[in-house]
This record gives C-alpha cells, sequence and structure tokens, in this order.
C-alpha cells in the first residue's frame, strides 16, 4: 500500500472473482456462473461493423432504446427502469446512496455486499441463515437499515417466494430492500410485479447468467420512477456513459431473442436436475438450487477444497469457499450435458466408483 492510500480505507478486503484462466483449452470452466452457450444469434448480428465504426462517438447516455425494450418485458414504465455496467456497479450505488441508516444482509450471500459496505463506510449488519441455510425473513423485522438480499441467494441457490419478500417489503414501508435477482431467470419468483404495491422496492438483475452477456458487464435496476431517478442521479454524477455502444446493441437484441433466452434458460434447469440426482447418487449433500449452480458437498471430502483441488488436476474448475459454514461445499456452475457428464465422470474417479453409465 503507498503512502498515499486513504487510512479509512487502509483495512479493505477486495471481493476475488473467480479465477478467470487465460487458455481455456480443455478446462471446463464451471466457476464463475457465466452460460455455457454463445450469446443470441442475433446479438452477434447486432454487433455488427456498422457498430464498430460508430465508435468514436459516445454511447446514449438515457439507453433509451434498451429501457424501452426491457421496461415492455419487464411490464413497468422506461422511466422505471436503469442500467449499470454490471449489476455490481449499480448496488456499489446502492451502498452509497441508500443506505444512510446502514445495511443489513445474510452472513452467508454475495460477498460483494460487505465490501461495499466497507467501500462506502456503510455499518452493515449480518444477519445469520438457519442452520439449514435458508433465509428467514422474520430475522430482518429488527433491521432499520437498507436490506439486500439475493434471491435465489448464492452460494447456496436457495429462493425465497415472491409472498417472502412481500412480507420483508410489509415490515416497514419507510426500509428500501434491494432484491438481486442475478439468478431470478432459472426458476424463482421476481419481485417486480410487487413494484405496483411497494415504492420501498428496489430490483437489481445482470445481463451475465441468464443471457451470455457476461463479458458485456450489462445490469439493470427496476423500481419507483423517484428511486430510478436517484440512481440516474448517481450515474450522471460519476459516469454518464457507463454503457457502451456496442452493450447497449447486444444488451436490446437479448432481450429481444425471447425464444433463445427460454431455450438456453430451460437447458440449464434440466441440466441443474440430472447433476443434482447425479450427485446424490453419489452420497453428496445437494442444496435445492433455483440458479445456475448447485452447492454440494460429500462427506467422503475433508473440506470443499479437496474436491475442488482433485477436480482442478482432472481439467475441471469449480469454485470453493474457505468461510466458516461453506467449507465443506464446493459451487459448481450448470453448464451443458456433456460438461455435467464430464463432472461426474471425474468424480465418480476420484471417489474411486465404476462408471456404470459408459458403454463397454
Ligand atoms: C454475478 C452476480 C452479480 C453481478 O453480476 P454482474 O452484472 O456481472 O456485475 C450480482 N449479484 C449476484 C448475487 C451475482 O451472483
Amino acid at each position: 500500500m503507498s503512502r498515499f492510500f486513504d487510512h479509512k480505507l487502509c483495512d479493505i478486503e477486495a471481493y476475488v472473482p473467480g479465477e478467470q484462466p487465460k487458455n481455456i483449452g480443455e478446462l471446463i470452466k464451471l466457476n464463475t456462473n457465466e452460460s455455457p452457450f454463445p450469446p443470441s444469434p442475433a446479438v452477434i448480428r447486432a454487433v455488427d461493423s456498422a457498430a464498430v465504426r460508430d465508435l468514436p462517438l459516445y454511447p446514449d447516455p438515457t439507453c433509451a432504446a434498451l429501457a424501452n425494450t426491457l421496461s415492455a418485458q419487464l411490464g413497468v414504465k422506461p422511466s422505471q427502469v436503469t442500467f449499470g455496467n454490471g449489476s455490481d456497479e449499480l448496488l456499489a450505488f446502492c451502498f452509497h446512496a441508500l443506505c444512510e441508516h446502514g445495511a443489513a444482509f445474510a452472513d452467508i450471500t454475495y460477498g460483494f455486499y460487505k465490501v461495499f459496505a466497507k467501500m462506502f463506510s456503510v455499518a452493515a449488519e449480518l444477519v445469520p441463515l438457519r442452520e439449514d441455510y435458508t433465509l428467514a425473513v422474520e430475522d430482518y423485522a429488527r433491521c432499520d437499515g437498507t436490506v439486500f438480499i439475493a434471491n435465489p441467494n448464492a452460494p447456496t441457490g436457495i429462493a425465497l417466494k415472491r409472498k417472502d419478500i412481500e412480507a420483508l417489503l410489509g415490515q416497514n414501508r419507510n426500509r428500501l430492500v434491494v432484491v438481486d435477482e442475478a439468478y431470478v431467470d432459472f426458476g424463482a419468483d421476481s419481485a417486480v410485479p410487487l413494484l405496483s404495491k411497494y415504492d420501498n422496492l428496489l430490483v437489481i438483475g445482470t445481463f451475465s447468467k441468464s443471457r451470455q452477456l457476461a463479458g458485456a458487464r450489462l445490469g439493470y435496476a427496476v423500481g419507483s420512477e423517484e428511486l430510478i431517478a436517484d440512481l440516474n442521479t448517481l450515474r450522471f454524477s460519476f459516469n454518464p456513459y457507463n454503457i457502451n455502444r456496442l452493450t447497449l446493441l447486444a444488451g436490446e437484441a437479448a432481450v429481444r431473442d425471447v425464444q433463445y433466452f427460454d431455450y438456453c434458460r430451460k437447458l440449464i434447469m434440466e441440466n441443474r436436475q440430472y447433476v443434482s440426482e447425479k450427485l446424490r447418487g453419489l452420497g453428496f449433500q445437494v442444496l435445492p438450487s433455483m440458479t445456475n449452480f448447485v452447492f454440494a458437498g460429500s462427506g467422503r471430502f475433508a473440506s470443499g477444497k479437496e474436491y475442488y483441488e482433485a477436480l482442478r488436476s482432472r481439467n475441471i474448475l469449480v469454485r470453493y469457499f474457505d468461510q466458516d459454514r461453506l467449507r465443506d461445499f464446493v459451487r459448481i456452475t450448470i453448464g451443458t450435458t456433456d460438461q455435467m457428464d464430464a463432472l461426474i465422470s471425474a468424480t465418480k474417479d476420484i471417489l474411486g466408483e465404476e462408471d456404470y453409465d459408459c458403454d463397454y
């Protein structure tokens, strides 16, 4: 650390992204919950050479075309959505400017919340998940600060029902609840329909997990016109051109191609079911996931790290967490059927089990 670094941040622990190897080669990458599928063909057509030729010009800071398209699909007004350079940027705005009375979130949830709380000097209250890794909304009744809920949660994969989110909103209508729906498209309930009834709700979404655009960096927020105007004040006070031209085009084409979106997420949900059953058959505990990953652990390993390392040496990359209550598990991104078969057969190999599935 240089002597110029602000003391109030000297003990910040930066978020550690999952490993992004440069040469994927034969590696099966199941560690950062990306989509195993290419972007929609419509996205590939939209980002054409004409779009590249327009790059000398700044992008539309209002993201009007994308806002019109996405808001129509979500059933809200265009003035009720705004965009971030990844949903992480919007979450940062929330911690920066919507947490005057602190923040509350689960002890086991998306790691960035803690980092942002520190970054923006927000007092954070950690609310423990229950023994079975579920979140009990009544545990938040006494919290005064802005509540952050990843729904479904990460890295557990467990989802709350819409009525649970509604109960949380009703606990105190003067307290903001930010629902991070990064994984909602894989079978969980979205809170967006609650916006017509609750103005203390802000929903955050991303194109990274279910829309094949993690590399384009595009996230969105949906809320009351007032809350979205606040977020736009922050965007325009920080980086009005936070969504670049190519990403605007890619995002709009991705939203329009509903068929491809539905096709990809259906495959992920089927493969999730498949791999969960296979892992359970091998004696793993697999938490019930509503996401594009499973959180799984087996008593046959001393720790999730040990399973991670055994998979790593077989060219399969997953993620483990060196954190209380998470040490026994790994988080496995749901990939293609071939990738899931490779994971299962590597796991059988590690456990020294016969691979009865193969033909001989
Ligand atoms: C991946 C993820 C995000 C961040 O997504 P980006 O849009 O890529 O920044 C936010 N919240 C949760 C819970 C995530 O898993």
